[in-house]
């Protein structure tokens, strides 16, 4: 399999190229250039299929020509080791939690997989993944990539200005994951590791790379947990609606992957915070990226979401099919609280702000539409990732899940810098 440039169909590469690049360099992001249907006996079979046979299955169709089934079964077996349960909270309304994984958010999935690859495709090089972090995503890859061959971990994150939970899920691990605790801001740390990747004299010393949610190797694995989640369903020959809290919009990208190999996915819900870029596109305004806002549900607060193209391109490029199948809705955050408390009250179930944001667009899709169907929202953060809110909202206090809880029992390993990028040079090549 090759993959296309979103900015050009005819600049082809390699999966080892796609991956270990990331971006392509016309900046456009990396899709698969053929989408492999799955057979109708898998679909027949899916009820009731545990998650690493769905893997396996899934990945395979995607992978084969690049990887050997040991590879794929390898791949798998690391990236799922974890279920992703689907949760009845009101009749035919689903919560699929994607929350059971080491950090807690779906992220996790996406980190696994990307890791476990890198270090196949690398084959005995050495490579360093640089990460620029604000909190959720040096937690998620440096877990992910932790204890994995042949990779090297180096994550940046600004001193004091992540959360204490934050920090302690980078800094506590030591073996191939370091942290360098730079002084300065967010934007400080981004800017030194794009000028890493630019810098030639680096380069041609080490294979350096990024783990961001752009490379396919985070995005692609995604879409196992709508199969997953299908397969979790009592009737699952009714119609079937997903809504997914976006920020970026690679999980949503991801889903309709897997409605492309053939899962029978009648609408999806774009749900979002008031960042709403995309509901804006799909009410039938132009694509106009904005300045970002700030929210509760703040995974989501994306003013320039990047893999925009990605849902384009999965249909073709087809505009008035990407508006008649994914329906666009935004919530404030007052909508998205009294939802929490509303859920809270009447079920006993507690979501996450995001999760919120999810259900709300389930709940209004399914009311304008007279119609019995399987409505699966997308649960991606545990609600104790976002305790104050959550107790704050409902009036509860949250009992800190044993993972989290265990992070703050470590002990925290990172090195200072300054916010100098030739002390960070120095440091790589040390
Ligand atoms: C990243 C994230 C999202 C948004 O996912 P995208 O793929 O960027 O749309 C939603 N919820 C949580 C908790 C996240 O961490």
């Amino acid at each position: 399999m090759n993959y296309f440039s979103t900015n050009n169909p005819s600049h082809l590469v390699s999966l080892r190229e796609a991956v270990i690049k990331g971006l392509a360099p016309d900046q456009g992001l990396y899709m698969p250039d053929q989408i492999p249907s799955l057979p109708v006996d898998f679909f027949s079979s899916l009820k009731g299929m545990d998650f690493l046979t769905i893997g396996k299955t899934v990945i395979g169709a995607l992978f084969n020509e690049d990887l050997s089934e040991k590879e794929i079964n390898d791949l798998v077996e690391h990236t799922l080791a974890f279920d992703v349960p689907l949760v009845e909270v009101e009749p035919n309304v689903y919560s699929l939690e994607l929350f059971h994984g080491p950090t807690l958010a779906f992220k996790d999935v996406g980190a696994r997989f990307c890791s476990k690859l890198m270090s196949l495709l690398v084959q005995g090089e050495k490579i360093k993944v640089l990460v620029a972090t604000s909190g959720d995503t040096g937690s998620a890859v440096a877990n992910g990539f932790y204890g994995v061959e042949g990779v090297e971990v180096v994550v940046l994150y600004p001193k004091g200005k992540v959360s204490k939970l934050q920090e302690m899920q980078f800094t506590t691990l030591g073996g191939n994951v370091t942290a360098l605790e730079i002084d300065g801001v967010f934007d400080d740390c981004q800017t030194m590791v794009k000028r890493a990747f630019l810098d030639t004299e680096l380069n041609q010393k080490m294979l350096l790379t990024s783990a961001n949610s752009i490379n396919i190797a985070r995005w692609i694995p995604q879409c196992l947990y709508y199969f997953r989640a299908y397969a979790q369903l009592e009737n699952p020959e009714l119609p079937l609606v997903f809504s997914v809290p976006s920020g970026n919009f690679g999980n949503l990208a991801a889903g309709i992957l897997a409605y492309r190999m053939g899962l029978p996915v009648s609408k999806f819900i774009a749900a979002t915070n008031i960042n709403k870029v995309v509901p804006d596109y799909l009410s039938g305004g132009g694509f106009e990226a904005k300045p970002s806002l700030q929210t509760i549900s703040n995974s989501m607060d994306v003013g320039n979401p990047s893999n925009f193209y990605r849902l384009l391109a999965l249909y073709d490029g087809d505009e008035e099919k990407v508006k008649n199948h994914i329906k666009g809705c935004f919530y404030s955050d007052e909508e998205t609280r009294m939802a929490m408390r509303a859920v809270k009250s009447s079920t006993g179930y507690v979501m996450d702000p995001h999760g919120a944001v999810a259900y709300l667009g389930l709940k209004d899709y399914l009311s304008e539409h007279d119609f019995a169907a399987n409505g699966i929202f997308l649960e991606t953060a545990h609600p104790g990732k976002f305790r104050d809110v959550v107790e704050e909202t409902l009036e509860i206090e949250l009992e800190l899940p044993e993972r989290l809880a265990a992070f703050m029992e470590g002990k925290k390993k990172s090195l200072a810098l300054p916010n100098d990028y030739q002390a960070f040079k120095t440091f790589l090549q040390s």
